[in-house]
């Protein structure tokens, strides 16, 4: 193989396990790759290239040895830095966690390790999870490989730009409100959110529980669809694990979309839709309907308050989860003269202002006088969702959307109010409220109106199914995929060399 940072994961595998490549190697190339590129993409928090080089190494002579070698077998992975890695930093962005070392692995952790994934490091993301762009990390910043200038989406940031740049081909990422799928759309790779309660929470720092989701990035269907796999699982750890989370994403990958029902709604496509990504996904709808689907205009009349009821429900779980980081229970501590004032300051001194704006939204809506007004009204709405999508899904068998309403902005775009960077969800928060599973495949490039900033950037297609239909939505993406063929290796003016 030549430049073993270029390959799908399943291709490397392939290699592998044919011995026409070791783990080590493939290790040594994803690590250097990251030492040559990353002060220009700031994708990685922690590396673990000791850990990781040990681990390919027991791969390599358990493989020589003939003995028994899991499914991903010296496949290398980046972790999602909210994900509990068992005696590495795990900081979930903030400076609340960044002394923190877990004495354990998270279960999605543990279950891709048990495959032999090759765990190189902590990816960046956005604190606590909140955040559209990465830029909340207390951390620094992350850049979009296609154009440096520009945010990688967030909150999975560090998990999208380090797929896009090649410097590792499989990450994870967490999805509450579209923290998957709009990274993956923005940075031109893969991302799914399976079915809430398919992967493990346990674990993962928690930011809105009825909601978080984790899930995977590649720069391929498959790869995302084969990692999901290993991902998966029961988890008697968390409550609300499905006892048949473990599913089957691969098989009849590609038998494409044939009598397959699509639906989309025309009102999604209109204002407040940047026009290269209405174009983008009319030309997405076409090229499904040219290989056999049907398209259908469908109406869910209640998700256009999806946004509204998520901007409430997600606060509301995260001031509840956020409340045991105190300095006492958990959190770095800041000295006070009583142990209020002690509280006070550890979370005054290492919130940052996103987190602290949804905590003091959480707390108000859950408040005596405006429960009701405020969370039990989203509560309500939040089951009108759900209704909406069950009726929907009566007649269609996937929903597709836009993923993101444009393609990546800018980095520290001071015009952008928190308001204005929470209408980036606007297209995923219905499926995460939900509960749907999720996906962003890319399907084509703003388009080459020279006065546009954004020429060339990408953009994904967001596709939802049915509780449990991953393997739908999957193939419908593998089908799109294979027919637009579209180059993935970011380029323009201002991309990173690759
Ligand atoms: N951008 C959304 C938010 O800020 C979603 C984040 C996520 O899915 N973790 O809440």
């Amino acid at each position: 193989m030549t430049d073993l940072t270029r390959h799908s994961a399943k291709a490397l595998h392939a290699s592998l396990h044919a011995g026409e490549v070791s783990a080590v190697e493939v290790t040594e190339a994803h690590l250097d790759r990251i030492a040559a590129t990353d002060d220009q993409v700031g994708a990685w928090l922690a590396m673990m290239g000791d850990a990781a080089l040990a681990h390919a190494k027991d791969v390599d002579s358990r493989r020589a040895a003939g003995q028994p070698v899991g499914a991903l077998g010296g496949v290398p992975v980046g972790i999602k830095d909210l994900m509990c890695t068992k005696g590495v930093p795990t900081t979930a962005g903030s400076r609340m966690l960044e002394h923190y070392r877990p004495p354990f692995d998270a279960t999605v952790v543990e279950n891709l390790r048990h495959a032999d994934a090759i765990a190189l490091g902590k990816l960046n993301m956005d604190e606590f999870a909140m955040g559209s762009s990465t830029e909340t990390s207390a951390f620094g910043l992350t850049h979009n490989p296609w154009d440096l200038d520009r945010i990688p989406g967030g909150s999975s940031g560090g998990s999208s730009a380090a797929v896009a740049a090649f410097q590792v081909p499989l990450a994870t990422g967490t999805d509450t409100g579209g923290s998957i799928r709009q990274p993956a759309s923005v940075c031109g790779i893969v991302g799914i959110k399976p079915t809430y309660g398919r992967a493990s929470r346990y674990g993962l720092v928690a930011f809105a529980s009825s909601l978080d989701q984790a899930g995977m990035f590649a720069r391929t269907v498959e790869d995302v669809a084969w990692s999901l796999e290993v991902m998966c699982s029961h988890d008697k750890k968390d409550s609300t694990s499905l006892p048949d989370a473990a599913g089957d994403f691969t098989t009849g990958l590609h038998e494409g979309v044939k009598g397959l029902k699509v639906g989309y709604v025309p009102a999604h496509l209109g204002e407040g839709c940047d026009a290269s990504v209405a174009e983008a996904t009319r030309n997405a709808l076409k090229h499904l309907e040219a290989l056999g689907a049907e398209v259908v205009e469908i109406d869910l009349p209640f998700a256009q308050y999806g946004l509204a009821a998520y901007y409430i429900i997600a606060p509301a779980e995260a001031s509840s989860n956020l409340a045991r980081h105190d300095g006492v229970r958990w959190g770095s501590r800041v000295a006070g003269a009583t142990t209020a004032e002690m509280m006070a300051n550890t979370r005054s001194a290492n919130f940052g202002p996103e987190v602290q704006r949804r905590i003091m939204i959480g707390t108000h809506v859950l408040s005596a006088g405006s429960y009701d007004e405020y969370f039990g009204r989203a509560q309500r709405t939040r089951t009108l969702i759900i209704n909406d999508f069950a009726k929907a899904f009566e007649s269609v068998d996937v929903i597709a959307t836009p993923t993101a309403p444009s393609p990546a902005f800018k980095l520290n775009d001071s015009s952008l109010s928190p308001l204005a960077m929470y209408l980036s969800d606007i297209y995923s928060v219905p499926a995460s409220l939900a509960g749907l599973p999720g996906l962003s495949v890319p399907v084509g490039f703003a388009d080459g109106d020279a006065f546009s900033t954004t020429q060339g950037l990408p953009i994904g297609l967001q596709l939802v199914g049915k509780p449990m239909a991953e393997a739908t939505i999957l193939r419908t993406a593998a089908a799109l995929e294979a027919d637009l063929a579209l180059d993935l290796a970011p380029r323009g003016a201002n991309a990173l060399e690759v």
